[in-house]
């Protein structure tokens, strides 16, 4: 059994990003990551300029942008009457007007390599969280099992549960979300860009007609896609056949766009795109955030951004007290105060995109014409940096907290 100052379930976007910025504030963290490395599906790879922005804060963007990725300034849709400018990042103000595509794994292994620098963190890969430690009401840490290692426990008087969507400690807690639906799923997959395709005008383009919706974000020598299908379409897609599915998607495609990287089924992953959050983000000695407190829409693609500004706004309110080993309930509380907001008018402007838009595009039951907002934005450029805004910077933007008091140390 070890004892340290937080114990992190999930080395995600959001537990990494808390497990860096809790020790950097002098806490003793330790983060369990249930997978031997951060190489893993496609899971969305769009770091904002809000996460930008904490980044430079702590004095990591610069060497953060020397990893390989694409700056994209503009997405755009392509509707059957023409391409339009959706949002222009180039109009945010300040340092970072672009969305960086960076892997996941490559954000995730930056992180834990520069918290690893750090003493009093530690980070423990093939541990999986399997439930909580409790004592008199109140959670005191959590069980873990290591391969070959049986089961073991790490005290600490905080537990976060940054264990992603399917939040095994969620369920441990009894916590219930609530749950508002979406109606639609997202098959992922890669194209090769063909010959002509080399300069694109936009890094994320949107192309959109009657029945048919698809995103491809361009990662340099390929693009990655987003096909949108109605909720569990994909199985009639794949009784249709492979040969179907890419004539279609020959449809929505510039001409000369190539096929052949898409071989087989093998070669899609499917999200199954879910929406909800938790009531309530905390019990005693138990806080949730990211994915596990809130599974976002795809849309806009903020998920990992949402994740990443909850885990500093907890080390915000909880780095002092974690120092004293003392965490208030009342404090845990403030976590969701303050992140409630955003994830709130996130969740529910995608949804009211994805019955305005997504549903009726998809029902394909009649033309679809380009949407009054595409023509608005069109006819006023300046009006693009406001999607931009929306995206790329989001609700209550947050910071890094201030740099630990001189003096001030992890509690022996
Ligand atoms: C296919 C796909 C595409 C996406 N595209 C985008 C996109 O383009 N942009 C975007 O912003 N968001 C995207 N998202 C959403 C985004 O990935 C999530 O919102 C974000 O990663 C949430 O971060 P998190 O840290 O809360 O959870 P997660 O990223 O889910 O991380 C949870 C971590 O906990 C680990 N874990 C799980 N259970 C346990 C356990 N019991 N014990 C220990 N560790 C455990 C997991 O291995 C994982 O590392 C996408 C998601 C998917 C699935």
């Amino acid at each position: 059994m070890s004892e340290v100052g937080c114990c992190i379930a999930g080395g995600g976007p959001a537990g990494m990003m808390l497990g860096l910025l809790l020790a950097r504030q002098g806490v003793e963290v330790m983060v369990l990551e249930k997978h031997g490395d951060f190489l893993r599906d496609f899971r969305g790879d769009t770091v904002h300029p809000s996460t930008l922005r904490l980044l430079d804060e702590l004095g990591l963007a610069d060497e953060f942008l020397q990893l390989p990725h694409q700056e994209v300034t503009r997405l755009g849709v392509t509707t059957d009457d023409g391409t339009y400018v959706l949002a222009d990042f180039g109009r945010l103000p300040g340092k970072f007007s672009f969305l960086a595509f960076v892997p996941q794994w490559d954000f995730l292994d930056f992180l834990a390599d520069r918290a690893r620098r750090l003493p009093n963190f530690h980070l423990l890969m093939n541990a999986e969280a399997v439930g909580l430690l409790r004592e008199d009401g109140q959670v005191i840490g959590a069980r873990y099992r290591i391969p070959d290692g049986g089961e073991q426990e790490v005290r600490a008087p905080l537990t976060v549960a940054a264990d992603g969507r399917n939040s095994v400690l969620r369920v441990d807690a009894g916590s219930r979300l609530r749950e508002f639906g979406a109606p639609m799923d997202v098959l992922w997959f890669r194209l090769s860009k063909g010959p002509e395709e080399s300069s694109p005008s936009f890094g994320g383009a949107g192309r959109i007609t009657r029945g048919r919706m698809l995103v491809r974000l361009d990662r340099g020598d390929y693009w990655q896609c987003a096909y949108l299908v109605p909720k569990g379409g994909y199985a009639a897609l794949q009784e249709a056949g492979l040969e179907s599915f890419r004539t279609d998607l020959a449809r929505l495609l510039p001409d000369g766009a190539a096929l052949e990287a898409l071989r087989s089924w093998d070669d899609v992953r499917v999200l199954s795109v879910r929406v909800d959050r938790l009531p309530r983000w905390h019990q005693p000695g138990l806080l949730f955030i990211g994915d596990a407190a809130h599974a976002m829409s795809p849309i806009g693609g903020v998920g990992i951004n949402l994740a990443v500004q909850d885990a500093a706004a907890a080390a915000r309110l909880l780095a002092a007290p974690l120092r004293s080993g003392v965490v208030p309930p009342r404090r845990l509380g403030r976590v969701r105060l303050r992140r409630l907001l955003p994830t709130v008018v996130t969740q529910l402007v995608q949804r009211q995109i994805q019955t305005r838009m997504v549903s009726r595009i998809l029902a394909g039951d009649r033309p679809i014409g380009t949407p009054r907002l595409l023509r608005l934005l069109d006819r006023h450029p300046v009006l693009q940096g406001l999607p931009a805004r929306a995206i790329g910077m989001g609700v209550l933007p947050e910071h890094a907290a201030r740099p630990l008091p001189a003096g001030a140390g992890p509690r022996p």
